[in-house]
């Protein structure tokens, strides 16, 4: 088994074409394919993996637009389509460092209403890794039908990889946002979070604190990313620091996805499934090995503007690392 299967929300980003205004003042924007668990099934496409993706999007142009960019991406899109909701956009602004602000238009929209039912095994089946994250887990019916797909994919032996990749404005609470997120971390093998995020989700707690209390809850493996420093990867052996490579960034959309995909890309490649992910992940030259890749594309990622449309592929990413092609 090598394909990555990703699930979750599908948008479209509509991303500004100049750093340094606010939305307000934003003149134009150019549509790009969105949705965290998306761009990671992209990431992996480009570097030259094997990926599917499922989710629900609207009957509607900006569905048949996403349907098209996932296929051009390389991606085996499995996208179911319905006329009870329009597909969802987010309009994002660019601060002059590559950070972002975005506006979302979701009340609801298509992904949302994706069903269990309408997740069938052969999709899950072959899976050597299921991933998702935790917008796909704010609304029913798309939580539950996230948690099923997890569930099987896990009872198929896939190893499960979760992003709690918190966009809190889409949650109408931030402690329900906190409980849902941090209930799901025993079904995963494998966490990426970010600083931001452990502070979120353990009041307060710094990396390695959140890493110790996440490893006690299930994972066997926890990987921070910390920006352009790179990343930290902690399992019940300790913790390993892998810096970051250095790059000019011009919007930093799709990073953190392009990061997970060139890290669950590797892990693909190597046979790496949930019974020896935390002995490989305690390994110092794996560990350097699969994370200055994922660090590579998540840097090559910043770079360009939008996310898909910025993935880097194998060899570029190689290349950046000076290493053979
Ligand atoms: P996102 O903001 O996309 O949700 P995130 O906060 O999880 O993602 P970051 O830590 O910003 O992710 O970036 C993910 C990875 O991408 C980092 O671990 C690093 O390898 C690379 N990266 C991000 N920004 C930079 C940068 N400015 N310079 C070099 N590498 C970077």
């Amino acid at each position: 088994k090598r394909t990555v299967v990703c699930l979750g929300e599908l948008l479209i980003d509509f991303v500004p074409q100049t750093n340094g205004q606010p939305l307000a003042q934003v003149d134009t924007f150019r549509k790009a394919a969105g949705g965290a668990p998306a761009n990671v099934a992209a990431a992996v496409a480009k570097l030259g993996g094997k990926s599917r993706f499922i989710a629900k999007v609207g009957r509607d142009a900006f569905g048949d637009y996403l349907q098209e960019a996932l296929y051009e991406a390389g991606v085996e899109p499995v996208l179911v389509r319905t006329d009870e909701a329009r597909t969802g956009l987010a309009f994002v602004s660019l601060r002059e460092d590559g950070e972002r602000d975005f506006m979302f238009y979701r009340d609801p929209a298509a992904d949302m209403l994706l069903r269990k039912e309408e997740i069938k095994d052969d999709l899950l089946s072959d899976g050597a890794i299921f991933h998702f994250g935790s917008v796909s887990l704010i609304a029913e019916p798309c939580r539950t039908a996230t948690l099923h797909a997890a569930r099987r994919a896990r009872a198929f032996g896939a190893l499960i990889s979760y992003d709690p990749n918190v966009r809190l404005p889409l949650w109408t609470n931030a402690d329900f946002a906190r409980r849902v997120i941090v209930d799901q971390l025993p079904l995963a093998d494998l966490v990426k979070v970010s600083e931001d995020e452990i502070a979120f989700l353990f009041h307060g707690a710094d990396i390695e604190e959140g890493a110790r209390l996440m490893l006690e809850l299930g994972p066997r493996c926890i990987v921070a990313t910390l920006g352009a420093a790179g990343c930290r990867v902690f399992t019940k052996k300790g913790g390993i620091a892998v810096p970051g490579v250095p790059v000019e960034p011009v919007d930093t959309t799709g990073a953190g996805d392009s990061f997970v995909g060139g890290l669950l890309c590797r892990l693909a490649e190597a046979g790496i499934g949930a019974e020896q992910l935390e002995e490989a992940m305690a390994e110092e030259s794996f560990v350097r090995d699969v994370c200055s890749f994922a660090n590579a594309t998540g840097a090559l990622t910043t770079t360009k503007r939008g996310a898909i449309p910025a993935l880097p592929t194998r060899a570029e990413t190689l290349a950046k690392l000076g290493r053979e092609v």
